[in-house]
């Protein structure tokens, strides 16, 4: 192995690169926040969180976009931890959630799942982690708010099992809740940490530890809480899974932590997770071969587009991970659709606060090419070879809109414009077999809004979007063409083709799907399709 190899390799070794699936409110801001403070990577409490403050939060990226244009501070942040370069990337929630959303989890090599204690596992965590299943990601799971009244801890460790089927071992164990919350014991170093309430602490401070749960000292402290906990572990031990790195590292089983994010407790235990278990960059399938992530050539796809919401600056920045070798500044590197060189002396990455210039970056880092529109999700990049990566999915739809015109003379361009943002992956775009209205299709309202708001601009075109009775859609294929044949022929009121040319099929409801699919059972109906 050459020197440069080497580096290459001990550089991909220390690199974590993950992202936080929850629903909104679970407590994801809040975490993001205390973890940049955990690494010193900010120094105050405060810069991520906004609502209180009245400063914007960095991960709702959308205020930000339309104070000062293209943001990217938020999207992923880069910070140090124990000789570990960490990236968390941003996913997009609340009301910007977005097919992006989804792409984010596809260049991640693990994700941190934050519940809501007081919840349990809600819809948008059940989304995002059936995505991670489809790269069997390893999952992460913090479970949060134990400062307040929460649900049974054995009770929401059944919930993850039976509702995500994913098996639950929990590392460390709540003592009490609420007013009564004592702090957790670490099953595995068999240590108490106590918990000391303070939503301003400071990012290294840690908790006070007692050894052995056995101790008296937690006798003294806390007689009724401390016992409860010792009749609970008891329980657990017989309900749960012992931690087994293989299955983690499979997508088969989360280990579990318990704390509270905004007191700044079981962050450090998660951070730890993360550098000790959770996966450095792996092999990637590029169609043609395996790419390894300590090769030496650079390589690297397009997983999200963000644009400028100012019309005045059009620019858009396409997020590439890298893939393997090493990235520097002016290098030259290959735009493989277009077969086109890129010098590459404008790329951005951000660290956790401030936007800083990259000089150079490795397997699982990210980076940022502002571009004029001519890069597309799922593009590859390499130093010349051609490679195509897959696994940056199209997911299907949930939300739909009819989209007319005011004025039937701009028709070009509403097709030119939405061709170009149906392929920068803004909003899937579908043409009926029957009937002249095209049809939209996301998976969040902003998409909508957003689409709406760059056809006026960029293309000059007031477009009407109207609500219609469409459910879900689903890319078809069939091995045999002539019953595909017929399928079309006799569908053909509810079939549509996408931007890309396939077949879909939009259905009115989920019964209408399920009864089409039974009728139909040599045609597959796919809910992610690869980019072309
Ligand atoms: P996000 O929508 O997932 O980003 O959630 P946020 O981080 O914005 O948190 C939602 C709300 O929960 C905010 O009011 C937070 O202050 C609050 N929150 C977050 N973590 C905790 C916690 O550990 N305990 C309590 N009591 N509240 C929390």
């Amino acid at each position: 192995m050459s020197e440069f190899a080497r580096q290459i390799a001990a550089e991909v070794a220390r690199r974590r690169t993950f992202a936080i699936i929850s629903h909104p409110d679970a407590g994801k801001t809040t975490l993001t926040e205390k973890l940049l403070l955990f690494s010193g990577a900010i120094q105050l409490a405060g810069t991520v969180k906004g609502k209180k403050t009245g400063k914007f939060a960095t991960s709702d990226w959308m205020e930000i976009e339309k104070q000062r244009g293209i943001s990217v501070a938020s999207s992923v942040m880069q910070f140090d931890y124990r000789d570990h370069v960490v990236n968390l990337l941003d996913t997009p929630g609340h009301q910007d959630f977005s097919e992006d959303t989804y792409r984010v989890l596809t260049a991640v090599d693990s994700a941190l799942m934050v519940i809501d204690a007081a919840k349990g596992v809600e819809a948008q965590t059940i989304k995002l982690l059936n995505v991670c299943r489809l790269r069997h990601t390893p999952i992460v799971t913090f479970m949060n708010k134990y400062d307040r009244e929460v649900r049974d801890s054995l009770e929401l460790l059944d919930e993850v099992e039976s509702v995500l089927q994913i098996q639950c071992a929990p590392i460390t164990w709540p003592i009490g809740m609420g007013k009564t919350f004592r702090g957790v014991y670490h099953i595995l170093k068999d240590e108490v940490l106590l918990f000391t309430p303070g939503e301003d602490k400071a990012g290294q401070e840690v908790a006070e530890v007692i050894q052995g749960l056995d101790n008296p000292r937690l006798d003294e402290l806390f007689p009724l809480e401390i016992e409860h906990t010792r009749m609970e572990l008891e329980l657990v031990k017989g309900a749960s899974h012992p931690f087994d790195l293989a299955a983690f590292l499979a997508g088969r089983q989360t280990p579990v932590f318990f704390g509270s994010a905004i007191n700044n407790f079981g962050v450090r235990e998660i951070l730890n997770a993360l550098v000790d278990w959770a996966p450095a960059p792996g092999s990637r399938d590029a169609s043609v071969r395996e790419v390894s992530p300590s090769e030496e050539k650079f390589s690297a796809f397009v997983f999200k587009i963000q644009a400028n919401m100012d019309p005045k600056h059009r620019d858009r920045i396409a997020f590439l991970r890298v893939c393997s070798g090493r990235f520097e500044r002016g290098m030259k590197m290959k735009h493989l659709r277009l077969e086109r060189d890129v010098a590459a002396n404008s790329v951005v990455t951000f660290m956790a606060s401030s936007r800083e210039q990259v000089e150079e970056a490795y397997a699982g880092d990210i980076i940022g090419l502002p571009n004029h529109g001519n890069i597309q999700i799922g593009d590859s990049f390499s130093e010349g070879e051609m490679l195509t990566f897959t696994g940056i999915p199209f997911f299907a739809p949930e939300l739909f809109r009819s989209v007319r015109i005011r004025n039937p003379l701009k028709l070009k361009q509403l097709q030119k414009g939405l061709q170009q943002l149906g392929e920068e992956g803004a909003v899937q775009v579908f043409k009926p077999l029957s009937g002249a209205d095209l049809i939209l299709g996301a998976v969040g309202v902003l998409q909508f809004e957003v689409v709406k708001s760059r056809l006026e601009n960029e293309y000059g075109v007031d477009a009407i979007f109207e609500s219609c009775s469409i459910y879900t859609a689903r890319w078809v294929s069939c091995d045999d063409a002539r019953i595909l044949q017929d399928f079309e022929k006799s569908l053909a009121m509810n079939l549509a083709r996408d931007a890309a040319d396939n077949l879909t099929y939009l259905a009115a409801n989920r019964v209408n799907l399920e009864l089409t699919q039974e009728r139909w059972p040599k045609v597959q109906f796919h809910a992610t399709r690869e980019h072309a």
